[in-house]
């Protein structure tokens, strides 16, 4: 059976798609003002790990992220500013922008071996769909409009706090005021669905003519909008990291459903912080990561995915470069086991199983990658654990059979090496084979000797 936490009712859930065969899968994506840190890099493991999970049971899947390129305040509630348009004069400049810091983070994705999503719209190429739903909003009275913009009002939405399950006051105190004394504002919940381009965002660069005057999209409108576009109302799973439950998801919750009269999504999901050692990761406090700070240190980017499934995802994870040394270690050892087996043949079923409980329980990583180093210690021939270790990949994402493969092929002067230690054994010259043993590992090789013969490692 497969399990999942769903935020929305906190409770562990048995996960059963709208569609019997298919799931419809919307994830958060980045602003693309700065390149990723490490924190969202987390985010997007568990976007992947959930899919590849659904794939591994079956699954055809769906799966849609956004870019922002338009819209995303700084939450400084006295400048207000546009994240895109902070460096940039111009359209082009801010496009330009967009287009920079989405290749690097697509660049991110694919070294840490991730699958890109099925569609990654951008919000500044669907500002039509997001002036149809405020149209809907407004004709159905859960929005109103000011001089300076067009509100969301959340008094005529009752569950507002549903997802949180905060209080409304305690959830004013963490909502930010996008527009500062708008006197037309009822609410100061009220949350922005278009902002006018007068007042603080005359000189907004990215503007769009709507029935309310030129303007943008507040932020949280594109992904209602692009998931009804791309998967339909409701889907089956919507996923981010957890600062976004609010105010981005609740508010995400309220436009969609007071716009279509049904729910969103049916699974909330929701990834924890990444800690750098154990703070916040800010810019202010220099502790802010971002993958090249890692691979510059001479780390695998795969380690850092390693350590992110070390941790279950809704537990803080606490980075620091001990840990991250610590996760090298793991992996690399786990390359060196597998590079003595023979080739896969038929798997350990017993761990198959095992293994598949662990993911399927609420994608619990950290008794999977226990799962496969338990199987790496049994008793069963190389070629079977190989068979199921490469299983076990299909969701782990550690390309176990590309390093595998690249083993293969034992240089020339490692075979001749291993050759003379053989006859040096039969001929009982212990000092000779020992040397031989040294020169072996000198061109990266370990040669171990079993009761069935030597077994050949690649050092790694
Ligand atoms: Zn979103």
């Amino acid at each position: 059976m497969l399990k999942f936490y769903n935020s929305l009712t906190r409770k562990l859930e048995e996960f059963k798609p709208i569609k019997k065969d298919s799931v419809a899968l919307y994830t958060c994506g980045p602003t693309v003002y700065n390149y990723a840190h490490i924190g969202n890099l987390r985010t997007n493991i568990l976007y992947d790990l959930l899919r590849k999970t659904l794939t591994f049971n079956g699954y055809k899947i769906k799966h849609v992220l956004n870019i922002t390129d338009v819209g995303h305040l700084t939450s400084d509630a006295d400048t207000g500013e546009d994240k895109m348009e902070k460096n940039a004069s111009t359209k082009d400049e801010v496009f330009g922008v967009a287009k920079k810091y989405t290749d690097a983070f697509l660049e991110n994705l694919q070294s840490i071996n991730i699958q890109l999503p099925d569609v990654m719209p951008k919000a500044s190429e669907h500002i039509a769909e997001q002036i149809e739903m405020i149209k809907t909003l407004m004709e159905k009275d859960f929005a109103y409009e000011s001089d300076e913009a067009v509100y969301f009002d959340v008094a005529k939405f009752p569950r507002y706090n549903r997802l949180t399950g905060q209080k409304l006051e305690d959830m004013m105190l963490g909502a930010r005021q996008e527009v500062v004394k708008d006197p037309k504002k009822k609410n100061a919940i009220d949350f922005v669905l278009w902002f006018k381009t007068v007042g603080r965002y005359q000189n907004h660069i990215l503007r769009w003519p709507s029935p309310w005057g030129d303007g943008f999209p507040g932020w949280h409108i594109e992904c209602s909008a692009m998931s009804k576009k791309y998967l339909g109302q409701p889907i089956d799973i919507h996923a981010g990291g957890i600062d976004l439950k609010f105010p981005h998801h609740t508010n995400e919750i309220a436009q969609s459903e007071a716009a279509h009269k049904k729910p969103l999504a049916n699974f909330w999901m929701h990834g924890e912080h990444l800690l750098v050692d154990a703070g916040k990761m800010a810019k202010s406090e220099g502790n802010f990561l971002t993958l090249k700070d890692v691979t510059g240190k001479g780390y695998n980017p795969l380690t850092f995915r390693y350590l992110v499934l070390s941790a279950h995802y809704r537990t803080k994870l606490n980075f620091t470069w001990e840990s991250l040394t610590a996760a090298q270690n793991a992996l690399n050892n786990l390359y060196q086991e597998i590079s003595s087996y023979e080739q896969p043949k038929v798997g350990c079923a017993e761990f198959e199983q095992r293994f598949q409980d662990a993911i399927n329980d609420d994608l619990n990583t950290p008794k999977a990658l226990a799962v496969a180093h338990d199987l790496i210690r049994s008793d069963y021939p190389g070629s079977a654990k190989l068979q199921s270790l490469l299983k076990f990949d299909q969701v782990l994402g550690l390309k176990l059979r590309e390093t595998w493969e690249a083993t293969r092929n034992i240089p020339e002067v490692v075979s001749r090496l291993i050759g003379l230690r053989e006859e040096a054994r039969k001929a009982k010259d212990f000092v000779r084979a020992d040397e031989l043993r040294q020169a072996i590992e000198k061109e990266g090789y370990l040669i171990e000797d079993t009761p069935d013969g030597y077994r050949i490692k690649k050092k790694f």
